[in-house]
């Protein structure tokens, strides 16, 4: 049996944690200066497995192998949130990189450009979905500094460079490794996860449009108040959804604002920024459908409601095989010690599961804290996963 060299491994996971540390954690945004080192850093450890290393158009980095016959593709993505954790995308690129090294052939690795949304959505493993068109690279812009992505792109040397697209019938499909994020696996005493499916989202900006006016002449009845009509809906939100929900079902209000927002002022507008998840395509269109009722009610008071869809992502189911052989690894390295679950935070895996087969795995976050700079995970537990991960991709290619 195939096994990892755990120090190696280990190594790799800290050099890569000391590019953009902050505190505990890692602040590498997409394309800055920590972003791009930590992209040659990985070419460099690619060459050196005898994988053929590349940094594509969109500052995909890829690993090929030279081996024949068909491949199976591995990796997560380098850049992170701001001032976030070190193992969030890093960890599934070291174990792609592990696995190539154990395993000697047939492993392809990729470290896909941007998938924490600095400048769009899933840009890199997209783009090699073939998902892209050169417009939405040419409108893209960082999030907080405004930077066009194809300045950032040049100022990496990477003007001109063709995008790498997926090669029809290389691979066998593509398995990522990441981090819960999440304190299902601890609660459980579970050490690997095996992902049945990546919930799908359905995003929505509501504006509520009422009168603005002074808070101590109005009388009450004679109010449009954008506010109220604000938090009625989101009330009625948590009344109705519970009742349509699955277990595992999510909704947030991420964001509140009033117009013109002062305290003497009635609020003439207000917007609430809202989303849902679920795995379950039903699911979400029936807390779509609901939310249009509860919406078209709210439309016999006072106020204007509108809501304006600004994201949807389709739930991706993850390939059963691919389930069966981490789980078949986890059965032989933690005995008891895993769980099938599904993905309540988007992955790169599930762009890819749209052209070939996907599967994920997780391995336990320290008290399911992610994105933000305390993220840990126990250096058993990466060890394990990495055993489990390569284990899992031997059986696949066999
Ligand atoms: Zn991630």
């Amino acid at each position: 049996m195939p096994q990892i060299d755990s120090g190696r491994l280990l190594k790799d996971l800290y050099e890569l944690r000391a590019i953009g540390a902050y505190r505990t954690g890692v602040h590498r945004p997409a394309l800055s200066p920590e972003d791009i080192q930590s992209r040659r850093w990985l070419v460099e450890k690619m060459s050196a497995a005898g994988l053929r290393a590349e940094i594509d158009g969109i500052a995909n980095v890829f690993g090929w192998s030279a081996a024949p016959g068909r491949k199976l593709l591995l990796g997560s993505h380098l850049e992170t949130q701001p001032h976030s954790g070190w193992l969030d995308g890093a960890m599934g690129v070291i174990y792609g990189l592990e696995t190539a090294r154990v395993l000697g052939g047939g492993i392809d690795v990729a470290a896909w450009f941007d998938e924490e949304g600095w400048f769009g959505s899933f840009l890199g493993s997209r783009s090699f979905c073939g998902q892209v068109a050169d417009a939405e690279i040419g409108a893209a812009r960082r999030r907080g500094d405004g930077v066009p992505l194809t300045e950032a792109l040049a100022a990496a040397g990477l003007a001109g460079r063709p995008r790498v697209q997926a090669e029809p019938g290389r691979h066998i499909g593509f398995l990522e490794a990441h981090i819960e994020q999440g304190a299902e696996l601890e609660l459980a005493g579970d050490r690997i996860g095996i992902v049945t499916a990546i919930v799908g989202s359905r995003r929505f900006r509501i504006v509520f449009e009422g009168a603005q006016n002074h808070a101590g002449t109005t009388r009450m009845a004679r109010r449009k108040d954008a506010g109220v009509a604000l938090t009625r809906l989101a009330g009625a939100i948590e009344d109705r959804f519970p009742s349509i929900a699955h277990e595992r079902t999510v909704w947030t209000t991420g964001s509140i604002s009033l117009d013109p927002g002062s305290p003497s002022i009635v609020p003439g507008r207000a917007e609430m920024v809202f989303q849902f998840r679920d795995t379950e395509p039903a699911i979400l269109e029936a807390l779509d459908a609901e939310l249009a009722t509860l919406i078209a009610a709210a439309n016999l008071g006072p106020c204007a409601v509108t809501a304006i869809r600004t994201g949807t992502t389709a739930p991706a189911a993850m390939d059963p095989g691919f389930q069966a052989a981490i789980a078949a690894s986890a059965a032989r390295h933690a005995p008891g010690k895993f769980q099938h679950m599904p993905s309540g935070a988007g992955h790169d895996a599930q762009i890819l599961s749209g052209i070939m087969s996907a599967g994920m795995m997780f391995v336990p976050s320290i008290g399911g804290i992610s994105h933000h700079y305390s993220e840990d995970t126990s250096d058993g537990d990466l060890v394990l996963g990495c055993q489990v991960f390569v284990d899992a991709a031997a059986a696949l290619l066999s």
